[in-house]
């Protein structure tokens, strides 16, 4: 029988171990229902997600849901919206209480001294023309001032069909201004023209992204495994959407048999009472979902399966380290 110390040498065994103690229980947390873009594509918005729940407007009611999180087993609390750093009471919160993670679009700075090892992810979405069509405004220009050096920040790259042949100037500028980058794929949702994937956009950028992965290491948090995942939509063979999908609202999961999943996971509205299906948009077609955390939760939560040959199980451990780099739970 395969086991995986069987399948690894010393070096990944010792990474193996280091990741397999971790146990990451993540829920997700709509932090408010406002923001202040209103990006072309925002799943958010768009799935109608922002009026599926009234806000809840009262700090102690947020504390004390926040305490029942953590009694859940909830270890990471990821933090989206809207926009949390509108509520950075709220976002305190979370922060003093679990290991939290702040998704923003970096327009407003998490203060430093009062977040002092929060980890924050920037949304980013293309060059400056990119962020201009989809999001009506050049978001780096911002959020470069505001993150430069940053050592608890990564821009969350959200490549689109028009970044092909143009990443590295991206990366580069990320580089700069001496943050991290960790890069995911456009799901179009509004059906914006021309920003929706063709099978052959998939494999440039494919190739592109594993590119930029060997020429700027330092910079870049990804594995080509995680590239190779989520531009097939296939992992050992078996294609992604709502039969796979791992993040989908552990209350709400009725599908018959279970696929491998995250365990408790959730993802709450801003009344801290209703749930969102799954981690991103209600109302996406599966079949088109590009989701880079849905993709990654999927390899993380089947080792097994990868427990079949050495590569295998060394590109499980790969994309296991991306995420816990991610997430602060093992160093850059
Ligand atoms: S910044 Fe984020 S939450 Fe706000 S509209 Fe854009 S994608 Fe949506
Ligand atoms: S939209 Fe994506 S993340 Fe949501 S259930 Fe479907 S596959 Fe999963």
């Amino acid at each position: 029988m395969k086991t995986v110390s069987s399948l690894l040498d010393d070096e990944w065994y010792a990474r193996y171990k280091r990741i397999s103690k971790l146990n990451i229980r993540s829920s997700i947390y709509d932090v408010t229902n406002r923001c202040n873009l209103r990006c072309k594509g925002c799943f958010f918005f768009s799935s109608g997600e922002d009026k599926a729940a009234e806000e809840e407007m009262r700090q102690d009611r947020w504390e004390a849901f926040i305490d029942n999180e953590k009694e859940r087993g909830v270890n990471l609390a990821i933090l989206i919206g809207g926009e949390p750093t509108l509520y950075l009471d709220r976002v305190e919160a979370f922060y003093r209480r679990l290991p939290t993670f702040c998704a923003t679009n970096g327009l407003i700075k998490v203060p430093r001294d009062r977040f002092p090892d929060l980890m924050v992810g920037i949304s980013l979405w293309g060059d400056e023309n990119d962020e201009k069509t989809l999001r009506g405004k050049d978001t780096f220009a911002v959020s470069s001032r505001h993150y430069a050096g940053d050592p608890n920040t990564y821009y969350l790259y959200t490549i689109t069909p028009k970044q092909i042949g143009k990443i590295e100037k991206i990366i580069c500028k990320i580089k700069d201004v001496g943050v991290k980058v960790h890069m995911q794929l456009l799901s179009n949702d509004e059906g914006v023209d021309g920003f929706s994937w063709q099978p052959e956009e998939l494999n440039d950028v494919r190739f592109e992204m594993d590119d930029m992965l060997d020429r700027y290491p330092d910079t870049v948090i990804s594995c080509k495994y995680y590239h190779e995942v989520i531009t097939t939509g296939k992992m050992l063979g078996r294609p992604f959407g709502w039969n796979e999908c791992p993040s989908v609202t552990e209350p709400l999961d009725t599908r018959s048999p279970q696929p491998k999943r995250l365990i408790h996971f959730i993802r709450w509205a801003s009344d801290l009472k209703t749930m969102h299906r799954c981690c991103t948009s209600e109302t996406r077609d599966c079949r088109t979902c590009k989701d880079g955390a849905a993709h990654m939760s999927w390899v993380m939560v089947n080792k097994r399966a990868h427990i079949r040959t050495t590569k295998d199980l060394q590109n499980w451990i790969e994309v296991y380290e991306m995420f816990a780099k991610l997430y602060q739970f093992i160093p850059w």
